[in-house]
């Protein structure tokens, strides 16, 4: 891979759009002081993507910029394209030629382009290393960078030799591998500590978590086990209720059917009671009616002693004839009597008991009188009578016949009517009787209803005990219900209250956690598993950035310490060529680890090594004939030339494919000058060089010679000689 091209427009002093084509051996550019020569090679490190503004002689980015002239305005814009060849594939694309381009505006905005598609410096630093092209160290050796190789620390020395020994690529993987090493224990030690932070908290949530736990697992078996009770005793509550209010409904049912049939009854005995004292109707009526005709049937009869005491009178002189008693007619009237005072002594009435037994009284008293006065004698023959008289008293006896056939009807009918009236008492009182039976049933029933109703209240009351017990437990009593809780069959109400006292008590003992707590629980938890895992990410990570560190070393170690022994053999060989012999060696040695000043570029030698100390190479010389090993001590052309066989031994020992040196041949005399060209003509052969030169021995050498003017503040370019 060589340099083909350089494009520059627009940059420092080029204003405008300016070629140099390189041939792949020597390409000399010769001019004046402040044509901008320097410039070229300012181009060349930029587009390869240098960071340092000192590197490239500018304080700010619009520095790079060209500035104007008296004839020329300001340009917005620089732009600079390097074309390489790569048509043997050194660089990993697909491309023959690759061309690298960088722009840079005033706003300070820069752009890389591969092949004109945009990329990042990185891809940019990738494919140059790759190319063993890396715009660092020696492939551009400023005007008086060669004596300052003789200057550098001894660490970066050591970089530029492992640039040249083709192991920067690995340097470079290593110390990105030991960037991450050091970012990684950096978030380690993050983690750790955070982890630290967490435990004792989350050592603190996780108890908290657990108690949760516990709470909820003896929260749960209560909810079980009070669904079963508060199940089991509603439903036995509702039972019961029910039962009540079916009993509650018989017994108003049996209420009003009594209550009917009291009524019924009552009217019933009502008529029946006004049938038995209605006034003239029944044995009273029939009794009045008897002594009524008892009272004509006497005056009758009185009327009917008096025509037989005129008949008497008037058959006087006739012997009368004696005749046996009237006994039937006595037996009639003694019967009579007794009937009368029988029935008063039944009457309760005491006027109308008094008039009936003084009725009956007055009837013994009459026929005693009869008896007395013998007018109850019967004559065997009749005395001649008055028939007027005769006829009177027959008409009164039949009429007396006829009225004491009533009355003795009337009698009958008094003895039917009473035992009548006493049946209807009998039914009367039987009713009465079965009246008061029906009040004291429906009495007993509304006793019943109010032991019902108390039985109701007390199973509401209980009822809305359990309701609220259920609500208090966080329970709807309606989904109890419907939950249709099986109730173990050996359920127990004491058991399972008891069990609940027990769970309950459990419950004050864990206490209440919050909510809060455990969602903090789960988060920092779950920060926590991240942090754990992060933690074992990192350590794993951490070592495998270490095993590959100590591939990397290894193979470093190895491809540098071959190529150290070359390039000290040839340090001193070069050494002894140009100074006509003495002896010239790099030692290697070891430094405690320290942060380098160099301005540096796309390598960071400023990162954290993973080692303590770091390798470094110093320099030893001694000049044919002296004693001095001093470099110090050397003269200015003395180290100049040292520096230049060092270079030449890196030149050879890695051979670039390209190299720039800027006005490195300044100091040489003519003789060193020659000595100088011999050694780049031999080099030339594998290493491309582009030479800044006022030196007439060294542009003798180039295939191609560029000359550099400068015209009113803009540089030019014109070619001297092709090959
Ligand atoms: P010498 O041989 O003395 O080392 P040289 O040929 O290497 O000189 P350079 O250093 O390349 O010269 O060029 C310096 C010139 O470039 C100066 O004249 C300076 O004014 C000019 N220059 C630098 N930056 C800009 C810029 N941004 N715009 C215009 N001109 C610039």
């Amino acid at each position: 891979m060589y340099l083909k091209r350089l494009e520059i427009s627009g940059f420092k002093s080029f204003a405008q759009k300016t070629i140099l084509d390189f041939s792949g051996g020597i390409t000399a550019i010769v001019g004046p002081n402040g044509c901008g020569k320097s410039n070229i090679v300012d181009a060349i490190k930029w587009v390869m993507g240098e960071q340092s503004m000192k590197s490239v002689r500018g304080k700010k980015g619009e520095d790079l910029i060209f500035s104007g002239s008296d004839k020329k305005v300001r340009l917005s814009k620089a732009r600079v394209s390097l074309f390489m060849d790569n048509s043997g594939g050194t660089a990993p694309i697909d491309f023959a030629e690759v061309v690298i381009s960088r722009n840079i505006f005033r706003a300070g905005e820069n752009e890389y382009h591969i092949n004109n598609s945009k990329v990042r410096l990185k891809d940019v630093a990738d494919i140059l290393v790759k190319a063993r092209m890396a715009q660092k160290s020696f492939s551009i050796i400023n005007q008086g960078m060669a004596d300052a190789i003789l200057n550098y620390s001894p660490m970066e020395r050591q970089l530029i030799l492992e640039e040249a020994a083709g192991v920067r690529e690995y340097q470079v993987k290593k110390e990105e591998a030991v960037r991450k090493i050091k970012n990684s224990k950096d978030n380690l030690g993050k983690v750790v500590s955070l982890m630290a932070e967490i435990a004792p908290h989350l050592g603190y949530l996780k108890n908290q978590a657990r108690k949760a736990e516990k709470r909820e697992e003896v929260a749960e078996e209560l909810r079980n086990i009070q669904k079963i009770y508060f199940g089991a005793i509603s439903k036995n509550l509702y039972k019961d209720k029910n039962q009540l209010n079916r009993k509650n409904k018989s017994i108003r049912d049996e209420i009003f059917r009594k209550s009917q049939e009291l009524i019924n009854l009552k009217k019933d005995l009502n008529k029946e009671e006004k049938n038995m004292f209605s006034g003239n109707t029944g044995v009273f009526g029939l009794q009045q009616k008897w002594n009524d005709l008892r009272i004509k049937i006497g005056e009758m009869e009185r009327v009917a002693a008096k025509i037989e005491a005129k008949m008497e009178f008037i058959s006087a002189a006739r012997e009368p004839q004696i005749l046996p008693v009237d006994i039937d007619y006595i037996k009639t009237r003694i019967s009579q009597s007794l009937e009368l005072l029988k029935r008063a002594l039944d009457l309760q009435e005491v006027d109308e008991k008094n008039k009936i037994l003084s009725e009956g009284l007055k009837m013994l008293d009459c026929l005693h009188s009869e008896i007395e006065n013998g007018k109850i004698k019967k004559y065997l023959k009749e005395p001649e009578i008055n028939p007027n008289l005769l006829e009177e008293k027959k008409e009164l006896e039949s009429r007396i016949a006829k009225l004491s056939l009533e009355s003795r009807e009337i009698q009958t009918n008094i003895a039917e009517t009473q035992s009548q009236e006493l049946k209807e008492k009998a039914k009367f009182f039987e009713m009465e009787r079965r009246v008061k039976a029906i009040e004291d049933e429906i009495g007993k029933n509304k006793d019943a209803l109010r032991d019902l109703d108390i039985e109701e209240a007390k199973i509401s009351m209980r009822l809305g005990d359990i309701e609220k017990e259920i609500a208090d437990s966080g329970m709807d009593i309606q989904e109890i219900i419907k939950a249709d809780i099986k109730i173990p069959e050996l359920f127990n109400q004491d058991d399972s209250e008891r069990e609940i006292r027990r769970l309950k008590v459990r419950l004050d003992e864990i206490g209440s956690i919050d909510q809060a707590t455990i969602r903090e629980f789960h988060e920092t938890d779950q920060r926590y598993q991240f942090l754990e895992k992060e933690s074992g990410d990192l350590t794993g990570s951490i070592f495998s950035l270490k095993n590959v560190i100590n591939e990397l070393e290894e193979k470093i170690r190895k491809s540098f310490n071959e190529y150290f022994s070359v390039i000290n053999n040839e340090f001193n060989n070069y050494f002894r060529l140009i100074f006509g012999g003495g002896r010239a060696s790099l030692l290697r040695k070891t430094i405690a680890n320290q942060i380098s000043d160099g301005d540096n570029a796309i390598g960071d030698n400023n990162a954290e090594n993973d080692n303590a100390n770091r390798e470094g190479v110093d320099i030893s010389a001694m000049l044919p004939g002296k004693k001095i090993k001093d470099l110090s001590l050397f003269s200015g052309g003395e180290r100049s030339l040292t520096a230049v066989a060092l270079l030449f031994a890196i030149i050879a020992s890695a051979s670039p494919p390209f190299l720039v040196l800027d006005e490195i041949d300044a100091a040489l005399d003519e003789d060193n000058s020659q000595k100088f060209g011999k050694i780049l003509q031999e080099l030339s052969k594998k290493t491309q060089f582009i030479l800044i030169t006022h030196n007439r021995e060294t542009m003798k050498l180039a295939d191609i010679l560029y000359g550099v003017t400068m015209d009113e503040g803009v540089s030019r370019v014109l070619s001297l000689k092709l090959v």
